[in-house]
């Protein structure tokens, strides 16, 4: 890991900045057996946070029900720094949920979601508030190359992008994660949504706004490991896509639609054949791979409605996003 000294500092520099004196910042942190890595992160947040006074800021950290003692090395930090508020959920409701947890309780002029394993550099921070103080709502981080990714990561994640590009109803920018700035008109808009099952790269981009970005390169993992495997990526995909287009449950009338008139014709077709040539007893082979295809292609398609009404089934359940077990830091005197 690169220490704070050797860190490619943005061009911009808190001197140029106008800002108004009470302007807070707040800094969003899911954390999911981080312990190993928290003490860097710190070390690395605070310089550049105090770099940028006069903002003053919150770090908003989310345990998200870890298995290591990363709750006790964030407690450790609110006690030193009563601008760190640690925010313990009572089991692991995984990212999405974490994040929203979090955003709710940010009460800053600006919210940035932040990895805790220092893949998002706090150093871009500055720049962001540069693009904020000049007007974005929202500034984004766009990673400049994928190279910390495998490379069949790399082709799924661009198949995702196109797919859920091409049907969804609003676009998700490519190579952007949640690390970006929020203006608190966005977090306000972002509060307002109701959805219990969170895909929160699609409801950043559903809330709009004036946006501008800047640019990073994604550093290696500083310590532990990914919690995203093969598996949850493609559960978060399957939300991306069912979160925000219903083209997959609509197109299978189209679907239906063409395989009934390629039917109609070839059923024209063999009744003129009959009779014009008599009754062909052969067509076992052909008659079985059209009940196959379309048994299979029925069995998507109910699978594929089986995916909606689940997601109905758990909105309807109306049950909350996250649990908040205990509040630690800032003014609460347990921390
Ligand atoms: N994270 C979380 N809950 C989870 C999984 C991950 O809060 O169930 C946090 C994790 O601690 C990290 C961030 O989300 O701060 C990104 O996770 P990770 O680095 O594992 O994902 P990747 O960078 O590989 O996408
Ligand atoms: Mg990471």
């Amino acid at each position: 890991m690169l220490a704070p000294h050797q860190l490619q500092m943005p061009t911009l520099t808190h001197s140029s900045f106008t800002a108004s004196d009470s302007r807070r910042l707040s800094i969003v942190v899911p954390c999911f057996n981080e312990a190993q890595g928290l003490d860097a992160f710190f070390d690395r947040l605070e310089l550049i946070l105090h770099q940028l006074q006069p903002y003053d800021h919150e770090i908003i950290c989310i345990d998200d029900g870890s298995s290591d003692n990363t709750l006790d090395v964030l407690r450790r930090h609110a006690n030193r720094n009563s601008r760190i508020i640690v925010l313990e959920l009572s089991r692991n409701f995984g990212k999405e949920a974490a994040l929203t947890a979090g955003i709710d309780a940010a009460s800053g002029d600006a919210v940035i979601p932040l990895d805790a394993d220092l893949q998002h550099p706090p150093e871009l921070i500055a720049a962001m508030v540069e693009h904020w103080e000049n007007g974005s709502d929202v500034v984004l981080a766009r990673r400049q190359s994928r190279t910390t990714d495998h490379p069949l990561q790399r082709f799924i994640t661009q198949g995702f992008y196109r797919l859920h590009n091409t049907i969804a109803e609003c676009e998700i920018p490519k190579d952007v994660g949640d690390f970006r700035l929020m203006d608190k008109r966005v977090v306000d808009a972002l509060k307002q949504l109701p959805e219990r099952r969170r895909f929160m790269k699609g409801l950043f981009a559903w809330v709009g706004f004036k946006h501008s970005e800047v640019e990073f390169t994604v550093e290696p993992r500083q310590s532990g490991k990914s919690s995203f495997n093969a598996r949850r990526l493609w559960i978060l995909a399957l939300e991306g896509i069912t979160s925000f287009s219903t083209v997959p449950l609509v197109v299978w009338a189209y679907m239906g639609f063409t395989v009934a008139t390629v039917a109609l014709f070839y059923g024209c077709w063999i009744i003129i054949k009959t009779l014009a040539f008599g009754i062909d007893v052969p067509g076992y082979a052909s008659l079985l791979t059209a009940i196959l295809f379309l048994g299979g292609i029925q069995l998507l398609g109910i699978g594929i409605l089986g995916e909606y009404v689940g997601r109905i089934y758990s909105e309807s359940k109306q049950r909350p996003i996250y649990i908040i077990r205990q509040r630690y830091g800032g003014n609460n005197p347990d921390a």
